[in-house]
């Protein structure tokens, strides 16, 4: 199978062009390297530095690589915070972005692709844990411009039959077991990896987003996903349009919960440091819970996370920061 990942240098991107190399797939990566990173490129991928943005450059992709059977999309901004300051800027790059591909790829005849989308798109659940027939009402610009693009997609597949798979990822974390690999944003806005930076001395402490919510110690609470076990559910959605199959949307998530307060818990628990942590406001556009059903990406997709635990996660995301510490100064 030869696949195009767009975003293939950036978190769950470069995960994801491992995991597909790993199990013989031909990947030629599109990155514009905003966020992504030249180290993360996988060395037998074919690289072309470019913005999907750029009609002319797509094009030109698609008509070197003739052959491409699935495309991968990762290519979007993705942080909660910055989507409510700068809420333009998501829709430039995630739709503007998505509709140019798409024509690109409707022009050259690639009628497949799966997409990185978000539990973002469900807004306050109505039901937890959440399925992927519950109502979407994003409460954040990043969640409502992903729940346009699957609509987008939607349209484009009744009107040119391009088959797609929505992943709607809950709250992607850890590293790649080779340590190659790892979550590497800047500036850091996640939970985790902020986390594992006070743990390794980069950072002085970990504040907080509220502790007012409605949940068992007043902190949010999410369900934390590994992502190699992403990787691996992208494989399978390719897969799965491979075989003919017809578009659909899935989410991605352990279906445990755990409160902000937990998670500091577990990482000194995994790392023996002290972690100070102090509670500061609450993030605007949070959600007090997220927690994933994932049981039809089970079922349908045949999809087997392999790290069930937080703790087991949370220490192959230590491992990566205490050997990379260095570019986080
Ligand atoms: N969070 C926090 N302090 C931080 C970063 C995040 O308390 O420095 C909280 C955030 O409010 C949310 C949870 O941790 O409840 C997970 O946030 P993250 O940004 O990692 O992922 P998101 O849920 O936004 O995708």
């Amino acid at each position: 199978m030869k696949v195009l990942v767009l975003g293939g240098a950036g978190y769950i991107g470069s995960h994801t062009v491992y995991y597909l190399i790993d199990k013989g797939c031909d990947v030629v990566i599109v990155d514009n390297l905003q966020t992504g990173h030249e180290w993360a490129v996988h060395k037998d991928a074919k690289f072309y530095k470019g913005d999907i943005r750029d009609r002319a450059f797509m094009d030109f992709v698609f008509e070197k690589e003739t052959d491409i059977d699935v495309v991968i999309h990762f290519a979007a901004c993705s942080l909660v915070g910055e989507s409510m300051v700068d809420p333009l800027k998501y829709y430039d790059n995630n739709l503007c972005g998505t509709k140019v591909l798409l024509e690109s790829m409707v022009a050259h005849n690639v009628k497949k692709i799966v997409f990185s989308s978000t539990a973002a798109t469900y807004g306050e659940p109505e039901n937890i844990p959440i399925l992927e027939s519950d109502r979407t009402l994003p409460t954040n610009t990043y969640g409502e411009t992903k729940l346009s693009m699957e609509k987008m997609f939607k349209w484009v597949d009744v009107a040119h039959g391009v088959k797609y798979v929505s992943l709607r990822y809950f709250n992607a974390c850890g590293a790649h077991e080779t340590e190659d690999i790892g979550e590497a944003h800047n500036p850091e806005t996640h939970l985790i990896p902020i986390i594992l930076q006070v743990a390794n001395g980069t950072r002085e402490k970990i504040m907080m987003f509220g502790n007012d919510y409605d949940t068992k110690d007043g902190t949010c609470v999410r369900d934390y996903i590994h992502v190699t076990d992403l990787a691996q559910a992208h494989m399978l959605a390719a897969k799965y349009l491979m075989d003919g199959n017809d578009s659909n949307i899935f989410n991605l998530g352990n279906g445990v919960g755990f409160t902000v307060k937990e998670v500091v818990e577990c990482a000194r628990k995994v790392t023996g440091k002290e972690i100070p942590a102090e509670v500061a406001e609450r993030r605007a556009g949070d959600p007090a819970v997220l927690v994933a059903s994932s049981e039809k990406a089970r079922s349908i997709l045949g999809w087997e996370p392999k790290y069930a635990s937080l703790e087991k996660i949370i220490s192959t995301a230590w491992r990566w920061h205490e050997a990379h510490k260095t570019f986080e100064k």
